[in-house]
């Protein structure tokens, strides 16, 4: 199937992605834009290309609220795992991490990341980044949050401390900066360094600089368990502080011990959200999180990276054997998954947990994990079960709630890693569950307008005439997805095709082109 400058899709059943009832139509679509939405059977002008996609859903594309591609879209701008669930739109730049602001107290850092990569930094604020962006042409539309980890990194590096007044200035001016090449906002990650070091002071400073633009303020939260409701209410303050737009990143109760406080969490965001501040969440529909298997060692391991806690374990006899112990009285092993070791022997263990994994290899649980850990300890990943399934649904079907991946677009073959599987399998599992619960409509309306009104991504995210051509058409009854632990990078099933500014990103052939663009808070 080849586009021409005009198409028109008919026999669709519409939805129009703001939650009206889906209706049968065609969609004309002109250059980068949707014409127009008209019944079923209009008169066709010459010179349409005209696609059936008869019994097909056709909605506005998906719009991945919370990725993170800043690297990976220009590494391979195909974005495999994206826009095969048919996500056409990221926004990434989040958990306080993004690769512009660059200073010389940073970029040491940004390099390394780059270096690992094949990128090379040649660029230093956002707007040059965006060109580069632009430059390698992603198959998904993209909008890059401004992190505050990198801002404070570039003012300040990366060490312990309060910022004096000109370090507090520096970063002010370096946010703005960002706001005006187009970022919609600010994304902290107060769990890593050095956004951890910051106090509230410190933030509500930054989030007064968003009130000029009105722009977002995006957190992943000083804490997801223990600390939830303090956190949540330091977040509700920095809100207040800042434009009254909040999103609360991957929203979750961790660990079971905390998996009673949702209730009071939605009762003080129903609050905040009728006191008129605009909060909202995104969520990955998945119970586990994965990260580096190295977090299941001691608290004194804590504060070193995975390289240095490789080198730490492969050298010293003795502090493998003070290790141990640890590790084999952790509980619920059963509960973490090997998902990534870069070990041949063990490449065949990946999905399985902890204890069928280290079974097969006839070691303890805390044996194999010491092993695991002394060998590849830079690079073995862990799948954390500490999320339950009841909340998460209720989580997902609130209707302030939309859908984020939390990962970088990887291609199918690991090149760029191994990812977890909500890398290739959120949305159809997200679309689905709500789907089930609340209709189609309002499902649509989750993964579509709900995220463009939330990031400001104009003309983006309904099926209307004049909005952008984005569209993902799927077949409602065979929509889902296959990925798992042991095979993370598995297409879904049931995507027909998938549009970005008018140009067919995706058809039946599985072919990507790529015509994503980088969307500027201005445009
Ligand atoms: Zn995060």
């Amino acid at each position: 199937m080849r586009d021409t400058e005009r198409t028109v899709l008919t026999d669709g059943i519409l939805c129009d992605g703001k939650g009206g009832e889906p209706f049968p139509g065609d969609v004309f679509l002109c250059r980068d834009r949707i014409e127009a939405v008209v019944p079923p059977g209009t008169k066709v002008r010459a010179g349409y290309r005209t696609v059936s996609v008869r019994g097909c859903a056709v909605c506005p594309g998906f719009i991945d609220a919370h990725a993170h591609s800043d690297l990976t879209l220009l590494a391979d701008p195909k974005a495999e795992g994206k826009i095969f669930q048919g996500i056409t739109t990221e926004i990434s730049g989040n958990c306080g991490q993004s690769f512009f602001p660059v200073t010389e107290l940073n970029r040491e850092h940004l390099e390394r990341d780059c270096r690992n990569l094949d990128i090379p930094l040649d660029w230093s604020d956002a707007s040059g980044y965006f060109e580069r962006v632009d430059r390698a042409r992603p198959s998904v539309n993209c909008a890059f949050l401004c992190g505050h980890n990198t801002l404070r990194a570039a003012a300040a590096g990366y060490e312990e401390k309060n910022l004096p007044e000109s370090g507090l200035q520096k970063m002010t001016e370096l946010l703005r900066a960002s706001l005006r090449a187009g970022s919609p906002g600010l994304s902290s990650g107060l769990i890593y360094v050095p956004g951890r070091f910051a106090g509230r002071e410190e933030l509500a400073r930054l989030c007064s600089v968003l009130r000029e633009f009105d722009a977002l303020y995006a957190t992943h939260m000083r804490s997801e368990g223990d600390g939830l409701e303090e956190a949540l209410e330091e977040a509700l303050y920095l809100a207040r502080c800042g434009s009254g737009r909040l999103e609360i990143s991957h929203l979750k109760t961790a660990q079971p011990r905390n998996w009673g406080k949702l209730e009071s969490v939605f009762r003080r965001i129903g609050e905040a959200r009728a006191e008129g501040l605009r909060v909202t969440a995104d969520r990955y529909p998945w119970v586990h999180s994965q990260t580096s298997l190295s977090i299941v060692l001691p608290g004194a391991y804590d504060s070193l990276t995975d390289a240095e806690i490789q080198r730490r374990l492969s050298s010293s006899d003795t502090e493998r054997a003070a290790v141990l112990p640890e590790l084999e009285k952790r509980p619920h092993w059963e509960r973490v998954l090997l998902t990534f070791t870069s070990l041949p022997e063990y490449r065949t263990l990946l999905g399985l947990s902890i204890p069928e994994a280290a079974g097969r290899t006839g070691m303890s649980s805390g044996s194999f994990v010491l092993d695991v850990l002394t060998r590849d300890g830079a690079r073995a990943r862990g799948a954390f079960g500490g999320l339950s399934p009841e909340n998460m649904e209720k989580i997902i079907l609130r209707d302030w709630v939309c859908c984020g991946t939390d990962e970088s677009a990887r291609p199918f073959d690991e090149s760029l890693g191994r990812s977890h599987p909500r890398g290739f399998d959120s949305f159809p599992r997200f679309l689905n569950l709500v789907r089930s619960r609340l209709g189609l409509a309002e499902a649509v309306r989750k993964v579509t307008s709900l995220p463009a009104s939330v990031f400001r991504l104009k003309g983006r995210g309904v099926l209307a005439p004049g909005a952008f051509a984005d569209l993902t058409v799927l077949d409602p009854d065979r929509f889902r997805g296959t990925a798992d632990f042991a095979s993370p990078h598995s297409p879904c099933e049931g995507l027909r095709q998938v549009w970005v500014n008018g140009i067919l990103a995706l058809g039946p052939e599985g072919t990507v082109r790529c015509a994503g663009r980088v969307c500027r808070h201005a445009d």
